[in-house]
């Protein structure tokens, strides 16, 4: 069994007053920054974030360790 280590981030983080339990995990931060984009443009017809929102989510990534 390998540990790994994830980037986490949950809608929630983002924005605490909506109802979404999306989360969302990734190697990189990169990756975890584009997938969340991509939830918001579908989910949440986010078509683009404004740099509040992006902050937000950078801020609220957590490192998450997986046994895989
Ligand atoms: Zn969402």
């Amino acid at each position: 069994m390998a540990v790994k280590q994830f980037k986490q981030l949950g809608c929630l983080d983002v924005n605490p007053q909506g109802d979404c339990a999306f989360q969302v995990r990734a190697e990189t931060e990169e990756e975890v920054m584009r997938l969340g984009a991509e939830h918001a443009k579908l989910c949440h017809k986010a078509e683009t974030l404004p740099p509040d929102i992006v902050e937000r989510a950078r801020v609220a990534i957590k490192t998450v360790t997986v046994n895989v």
